[in-house]
């Protein structure tokens, strides 16, 4: 049997190279710069005050304190915003807010809340504390450096890099393209959900698109939810053939095991495409199919649920990141403590569902059939166990997390 990482490193090796758009900053969420990208302005652009108070000169305030206040003549007033045209000289201060530019001649800004205004001279302001050189001002450029790189090629434009961006001037950036991603559900025993919709003898309703869209969409893929495929040969063939010419990547779920009902691997290979089937030494998720035809690539899952949840997030998440253009590809990792042993008696490794509490510690979620969805549910991450092991209370695991 292929093991899990190999598996991968061959399906992301064949993911063709990432076709670009430029998106307005807004659009740009979550998605993967295609190039470097560099500040078009010094941040912060211009020297500024940190604090409200008065700009000043500080030596004019080397002698001040509560006991001995310094007095200073009001000499303007700047607004965040406005522009300051005079220059500040000695034995004067500046009213000053937060982000307004700091006038030519000061070297400080005393804080507000040291000092205070002689009720009988406005003009008159007395300072109750000295200030250091420099004291409270936010230097031009000491953020970010115009023309500094401020992201790399790869890395996902997530809240705070929108945020860096804006601020360095940055409207519009070049990412990679999102994939389109259609979705088939094989199995003739399988009923679309709906309001209306009652389960004939032998029927079940169809889970999977509704776990897997959600995933696809995160991952930043747009899926495309193609209908239910009975499972014949014929219907696979026309399913699989509009799939392919609509979208960059197919992906499919049951109907690849060996079963003689099975018609996934066949179609595809009718179709032109070219399989690699695996049955990858993991559980839950064995049979797994990757195929090429070009440039689109299809994956088939297995049909039981959970099976196709954790082969989604361990194979497939994996292929839309990197088709768009993602440095990184692993899912989010937390470390926990197990609060009970995990057993693994089976000779593959096990991705065992848990639960997580906030302290880390770290509990089975369940009964771990691949058919049982409610363990699933109840999980907030997997814990990859080995081969014929049981991890003891205490041990320090990995919890991989899904989004
Ligand atoms: P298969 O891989 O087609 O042999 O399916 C394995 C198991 O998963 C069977 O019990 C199927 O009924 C079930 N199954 C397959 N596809 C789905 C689906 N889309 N939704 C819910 N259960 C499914
Ligand atoms: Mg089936």
């Amino acid at each position: 049997m292929l093991e899990l990482e190999q598996a991968l490193e061959t399906i992301l090796t064949a993911i063709p190279a990432p076709k670009t758009e430029t998106v307005s900053l807004a659009e740009s969420f979550r998605r993967f710069a295609a190039e470097e990208i560099t500040a078009l302005t010094n941040l912060p652009p211009f020297d500024n005050s940190a604090v409200d108070g008065y700009a000043v000169r500080s030596g004019d305030l080397a002698t001040a304190s509560a006991q001995n206040p310094v007095s200073l003549q009001l000499a303007g007033r700047i607004a965040a915003g406005e522009h300051f045209h005079g220059e500040l000289v000695a034995g004067q201060c500046i009213r000053i807010f937060t982000g307004s530019p700091v006038p030519r001649g000061a070297n400080a800004v005393a804080m507000q809340e040291d000092t205070t205004a002689d009720p009988n001279d406005p003009l008159e302001i007395k300072f109750l504390d000295s200030v250091k050189p420099w004291e409270n001002i936010r230097f031009h450029g000491e953020d970010i450096k115009r023309g500094a790189t401020v992201m790399r090629r790869g890395e996902m434009l997530g809240a705070a890099q929108l945020g860096l961006l804006a601020a360095c001037g940055v409207a519009q950036v070049s990412v990679g393209r999102r994939p389109s991603v259609a979705l088939l559900a094989t199995g003739s025993e399988l009923k679309e959900i709906a309001a209306t919709t009652r389960l004939a003898p032998g029927q079940i309703y169809e889970s999977n698109c509704a776990a897997l869209t959600p995933l696809i969409r995160v991952a930043g893929g747009i899926a495309n939810i193609f209908p239910i495929v009975p499972d014949h040969a014929e219907a696979t063939r026309a399913a699989l053939s509009r799939a392919l010419a609509e979208c960059d990547l197919v992906v499919t779920c049951g109907g690849v095991s060996v079963g003689e009902m099975d018609f996934v691997k066949s179609a595809f290979e009718e179709l032109g495409g070219s399989l690699e089937f695996w049955k990858i030494a993991i559980k839950p998720g064995r049979p797994f199919v990757f195929g090429r035809l070009g440039e689109k690539l299809l994956f088939g899952l297995p049909g039981n649920p959970v099976s196709a949840f954790v082969t989604w997030l361990l194979l497939v998440r994996p292929v839309l990141l990197r088709w768009q253009g993602a440095a990184k590809v692993g899912l989010p990792i937390s470390m926990g403590t197990l609060a009970e042993s995990l057993s693994n008696p089976d000779g593959r490794r096990h991705f065992i569902r848990v639960s997580m509490d906030a302290s880390g510690l770290v509990r089975s979620a369940g009964t771990q059939g691949s058919h049982v969805l409610s363990s699933l549910a109840a999980a907030d991450g997997l814990v990859d166990v080995p081969p014929k092991t049981t991890l003891a209370p205490g041990t320090k695991v990995q919890v991989l997390h899904w989004e």
